[in-house]
């Protein structure tokens, strides 16, 4: 008896070191492996270029020319281990979802380096061959936007393979024929977690390859290596993944991965509060990497409990930046109870020094279904459109000297001024016409206005940025000017 308890006590002990994913010292070590030279989410595919050369000299790696984008910029895979299961990754289909990118040049330095997770690394190489492809769509990435040189969105390309950032990866594909497909991109940051309030930090998906959505071994496989991917990245964003819409989609690469006989797993980096250039969700994406790796080199997966899959909730729409309830409007001399979501917009700023944002107006009304990565209740307080201080007009000079807190004391918005420009780092917007500066209740308006409460100013909102005026709390990262 005793003898039988030690020998199952050893054999549940043994599954749980089998099951190890390591994902809490991996996220505990991930500053060393962080790649320091590529830190904001907009950059080129030179940049890149310069990022990897530093792997080049690695002989555990194995650089090939795949190929040219449509402006002829090389578009380049690294291969690394020797095992008979053959991964292969690719990001920034979508040039304006980099994260992944990001990750993988991570992934790389992990690889590259020489300390405690030796044994870890070396196992994995023994099982798995690794295929990275980091930015796929070089065009696009040139110009921070979604599809190719000719405006061509590549994922919806897989089936006629015209363009040939396509035929790139789908050649790539027939030559190694990958058992697994990971599958990177960026969605948008307004996602929350099913009908919760969380934002979908990472969204998964083993897609479909037909309309009646049906599983057969292919897509079963993708969706374990998610359940173990889930099941670890939970330990640290517990309630923000979800999973991405599975309705079949005929031209996707994901989609057509899955016919061709590869087990393609997506992965949609999302939003997270104040993370806007995406840092954490990029370590996100490592640790999912990682664990997807071992998932399968190990055949981890095989055990995993495709309920847990199933079970994610559905990426939903529910998310403003600033979502402002409950404020009493009054239009047309009537009284309305009204809800506002602000979201903004971002411009880089000459010499890549950050970014200028605007605020809108995305919705109006009724939003107690919705949420706020900030949201504030208004009850009580009355919303008035923004002013613009007239008496005199302002130089730069007299911009320099001007006294904000009192400027927003009296509810201006805005000021009179003759600068030019689009964006201005003061924190308030500028007016040349002020016949063109009309904050309103409608979708699509600057988001300017007065809060009032007790006949007193309390709040303004400037840019679509609140300032609190009695605590002088509250940051106005730029103005706009409305010329
Ligand atoms: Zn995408």
């Amino acid at each position: 008896m005793k003898k039988l308890i030690l020998f199952l006590l050893l054999t549940i002990t043994g599954i749980t070191l089998a099951q190890e994913f390591n994902s809490e010292r991996l996220y505990d070590s991930y500053d060393s492996y962080r790649d320091l030279s590529i830190i904001r989410k907009k950059f080129t595919h030179q940049e890149l270029m310069v990022s990897l050369e530093k792997f080049r000299s690695n002989e555990k790696y194995n650089f090939k020319k795949i190929g040219k984008s449509m402006e002829n910029k090389e578009i380049w895979m690294v291969t690394i281990g020797h095992g008979n299961t053959h991964i292969l990754a690719w990001s920034q289909m979508h040039g304006d979802e980099s994260t992944a990118t990001m990750a993988l040049l991570d992934i790389l330095n992990f690889f590259s380096a020489n300390d405690q997770f030796d044994d870890l690394r070396n196992r994995i190489l023994e099982n798995v061959t690794i295929h990275l492809i980091p930015m796929l769509n070089p065009d696009g990435a040139g110009k921070f936007k979604r599809r190719n040189h000719l405006d061509i969105d590549l994922n919806r390309d897989a089936a006629r393979l015209q363009f040939p950032e396509s035929k790139i990866l789908k050649s790539v594909r027939d030559s190694i024929n990958p058992k697994f497909g990971f599958n990177l991109h960026d969605q948008s940051t307004r996602y929350t977690v099913g009908e919760s309030y969380k934002s979908a930090a990472l969204s998964f998906l083993a897609p479909a390859f037909n309309y009646e959505k049906d599983i057969n071994d292919v897509r079963s496989r993708g969706m374990l290596v998610i359940s173990n991917i889930f099941t670890e990245v939970s330990r640290f964003i517990p309630g923000h993944m979800a999973k991405y819409n599975d309705d079949f989609e005929p031209r996707a690469f994901g989609d057509n991965m899955m016919k061709w006989g590869t087990s393609s797993i997506l992965i949609e980096s999302g939003g997270w509060k104040n993370n806007f250039d995406k840092q954490f969700i990029r370590k996100l994406n490592f640790i999912s990497l990682l664990v997807g790796f071992q998932s399968i080199a190990f055949e981890y997966y095989q055990n995993a409990d495709i309920e847990v899959y199933q079970n994610i909730p559905e990426n939903k729409t529910k998310l403003f930046d600033l979502l402002l309830r409950n404020l009493t409007a009054v239009i047309d001399s009537k009284k309305y109870i009204i809800d506002l979501g602000i979201n903004y917009s971002e411009t880089e700023r000459e010499n890549k020094n950050g970014y200028y944002f605007r605020g809108r107006i995305d919705d109006i009304g009724d939003l107690s279904t919705f949420f706020g990565y900030d949201e504030f209740d208004f009850t009580g307080s009355t919303i008035q459109p923004g002013e613009v201080y007239n008496k005199n007009s302002f130089s730069k000079t007299d911009l320099q000297s001007a006294n904000f807190d009192s400027l927003y004391s009296k509810g201006f918005t805005a000021i009179l001024s003759n600068v030019t420009g689009k964006f201005t780092d003061f924190p308030i917007n500028l007016v040349a016409n002020e016949e063109k500066y009309k904050p309103e209740f409608a979708i699509g308006s600057l988001a300017d206005f007065k809060i009032i409460k007790n006949n007193k100013v309390q709040y303004l909102l400037i840019n679509g940025f609140l300032y609190d005026i009695k605590a002088a709390s509250g940051k106005v990262p730029n103005g706009i000017i409305v010329r």
